[in-house]
């Protein structure tokens, strides 16, 4: 594609386009059409029907130009005429049409038909002329007018005009990345004729065909990436081998203070097969809150251990790594493996191999100098955030094994734990240098939720529906997304101020209520939260502050006011935090909303419907697109325009054994007919990858 990269360098045309991020004559191109308007067939005038869109063509009879006030304003009136009927056509504020259309001339015009008065009309009909040997309505009017997206003083039928014009001179230019070879088994268009098909389809099939290629570029460069990076890794890095035996086994499961459950016991020994190899580990584990991923984390690092290797546990906040450090401290505390808090003020402790230790802070930890030497397996809790992006910033250290020729770099084995689902597909392709581990089933039973979705309306019916539940004893939690917004009345209370104060004086208020958000101080927060979590008070109305660390298992029943203005995800990580008890009296999540979108509805509808937490992720990736999934989750832009999951899941999965196939056959990818290939890769990894360096 090189020269398609020239910039765009006409000073006429740019204007706007760095708005919409185009900048070069191949970002151009690659403004693809935002949706497709299929244009009716043409039928004479008398077969228009009203209020449908219609084509048709005939001959101007008259044509005349009615001023109104100010410069242009006003409007073009002509009527059209064909052997059956005639039709009147009116543009308003175009007075360049005078010059065109004239009459006499034949043109087809499409638009919405409106019988008014005993005519047949159409207002700002989109027109083209028939002339010279044109006389066919179909050629001259395309049958599928793509549709761009647009910016401030660019509108779609300009830019369809530039993209038509560029495309003229640049298609032969184009490279194509993909080879022939490969083309034609995938059943592929070549890329020049792709670009075209985008923009100028003459079918539904054409632009099927076009977009299926864009996609399967999309993912195939993805899974390239993947596997490559995964392929310098094992070539560049190694962890100490751990190998386990069933003695040694045998022995941790002793000292944990649970028998793991079976989805405890899967990852585990995903994990233990990890560990036994010299290749780094890089492995999600992913479950809900109150999965027991924690139990896994120890049982990781008991392997550790149990072979003189250091471990190193990281938390995103220092309070959540105090948190860690309390909990590992109590279940290791017949261990024999001492685990330390290491902070900003604490001098790391000395780590030999007759002294595993396990180290709990957070990821400034790992900069720490010589650390990363002695450790052999970094857990990394990312809580509720997609942060995989902030992996692999471990210290590199030289220090190895000098085995065979090359020296390799010594590297800790990875676990992230994760609550955030992370819906399947994505997985699959966007982290798909990951291993994933899942733990979809908690230890014990919890108490079933029931999810209802009230109108702010009713929201006295809830409060007395929870009435029952707390003068019952059973405590629970109203969430609000913001801490003062006042709302003009009761039912419109926005905020969690306004909200407490209403209930104070309400039937609830005897059973004592408490606020917590994000701008109360620490020990004023901790106040509010003791006396919920020692019975003292029974309802909790808070921001998503609740999201992370409160922990009242006998909480039954949550109110989440405006709740389509949170993301499905979160709404089900919060609807979490009650029910955390094992029985069968089901709690009550009440969601206060009324969507007015379709979105909107579906949301509310899917997260009523399943309380799988992976389904939910699922579907919200649906529901949202790839791109907003991204964006909430600040994980970066999603690399994919074209390929939408999971409805593209068998276009990845094609790509991704094509991506293997070639990464097997070429790892370097010096093969003449993957030499663009290799271009476009250098370009999209950066320097992250140097190619070379894979043998
Ligand atoms: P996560 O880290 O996934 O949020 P935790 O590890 O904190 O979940 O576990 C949640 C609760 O379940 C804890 O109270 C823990 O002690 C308990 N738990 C974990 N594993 C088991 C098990 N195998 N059997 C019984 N209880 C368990
Ligand atoms: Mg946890």
């Amino acid at each position: 594609m090189a020269i398609t990269d020239a910039p765009y360098t006409n000073n006429i045309l740019l204007q706007g386009y760095d708005r919409l991020g185009i900048r070069s004559v191949a970002d151009l191109i690659r403004h693809y059409p935002a949706r497709y308007e299929i244009r009716p067939d043409h039928t004479p005038i008398a077969s228009l029907t009203h209020n449908a869109n219609g084509s048709t063509s005939g001959t101007l009879t008259s044509s005349r130009w009615v001023a109104g006030w100010g410069r242009a304003k006003g409007r073009f009136e002509a009527v059209l005429q064909d052997d059956s009927e005639s039709l009147r056509l009116v543009w308003f504020n175009s007075p360049f049409l005078r010059d065109k259309l004239h009459p006499g001339i034949t043109i087809a015009v499409t638009g919405k038909v409106k019988r008014s008065n005993g005519f047949l009309e159409m207002v700002n009909p989109r027109w083209s002329e028939l002339a010279g040997d044109q006389t066919d309505p179909d050629e001259a009017s395309p049958p599928i007018r793509p549709v761009y997206p647009t910016t401030e003083g660019l509108t779609s039928d300009r830019i369809a005009g530039h993209i038509k014009r560029t495309l003229d001179w640049a298609l032969p230019h184009v490279q194509d990345p993909i080879p022939e070879s490969l083309r034609s088994k995938q059943n592929l268009l070549p890329l020049d004729r792709t670009f075209d098909l985008i923009h100028r389809p003459q079918s539904e099939d054409d632009y099927k065909a076009a977009r299926r290629r864009l996609a399967y570029n999309e993912l195939i460069l993805l899974q390239l990436g993947i596997q490559l990076k995964r392929a310098h890794t094992h070539h560049r890095y190694a962890s100490p081998a751990i190998e386990s035996s069933e003695r040694v086994d045998q022995r941790i499961r002793d000292r944990l203070p649970f028998t793991l459950t079976p989805a405890q016991d899967h990852a585990v020994r995903q994990i233990a097969q990890d560990l036994a190899t010299p290749v780094p580990m890089n492995r999600l584990l992913q479950g809900d809150v109150g999965a027991g991923k924690t139990l896994v984390a120890v049982y990781a690092m008991l392997l550790a251990a149990s072979q003189g290797w250091s471990s190193a546990l990281m938390a995103p906040t220092e309070v959540l790594a105090v948190q860690h450090y309390q909990r590992l401290a109590e279940l290791l505390r017949d261990a024999e493996l001492p685990v330390d808090l290491v902070t900003a003020g604490i001098d790391t402790p000395t780590l030999t191999p007759d002294n595993p230790r396990l180290l709990v802070g957070t990821q400034a930890l790992l900069n720490r100098e010589g650390i990363t030497d002695r450790i052999a397996l970094v857990i990394i809790d990312e809580q509720h955030r997609f942060g995989v992006r902030q992996r692999g910033h471990l210290r590199q250290t030289t220090q190895t094994s000098a085995t065979g020729v090359l020296q390799k770099i010594h590297r800790p084995h990875q676990l992230v734990m994760t609550a955030t689902p992370i819906p399947r597909t994505l997985a699959l392709s966007l982290f798909g240098d990951l291993d994933v581990s899942t733990i979809s089933q908690p230890p014990s039973g919890r108490r079933p939720i029931r999810t209802v979705v009230s109108p702010p309306q009713q929201i006295d019916i809830v409060h007395a529906d929870i009435l029952k539940r707390v003068a019952a004893g059973e405590p629970g939690f109203i969430v609000l997304p913001t801490i003062d917004d006042q709302g003009d009345d009761d039912q419109t209370a926005k905020g969690v101020e306004a909200r407490a104060r209403q209930l104070m004086n309400s039937p609830l208020g005897e059973y004592g209520i408490e606020i917590a958000h994000g701008r109360m101080t620490p020990a004023q927060r901790a106040a509010a939260m003791k006396a919920f979590s020692n019975g003292r008070s029974r309802v909790l109305v808070a921001t998503t502050v609740i999201e992370v660390g409160v922990d009242v298992p006998d909480a039954g029943w949550m109110v989440i006011e405006q709740a389509d203005r949170f993301g499905l995800a979160q709404l089900h990580q919060l609807r979490g935090r009650i029910g955390r008890t094992t029985g069968d009296k089901p709690c009550i999540c009440h969601l206060i909303a009324q969507p007015t979108t379709d979105q909107g509805q579906q949301r509310m509808a899917a997260i009523t419907q399943s309380t799988d937490g992976f389904k939910i992720a699922e579907l919200d990736l649906q529901i949202r697109g790839m791109g907003e999934f991204y964006g909430t989750r600040q994980a970066g832009a999603s690399p994919l325009r074209m390929a939408t999951l999971p409805d593209d899941e068998a276009l990845l999965k094609l790509a991704g054994r094509d991506a293997n196939d070639i990464i097997k056959s070429d790892p370097s990818l010096s093969n003449p007919e993957h030499k663009l290939l290799r271009k476009v890769l250098e370009r999209q990894l950066g320097e992250n990858i140097d190619l070379i360096d894979i043998a």
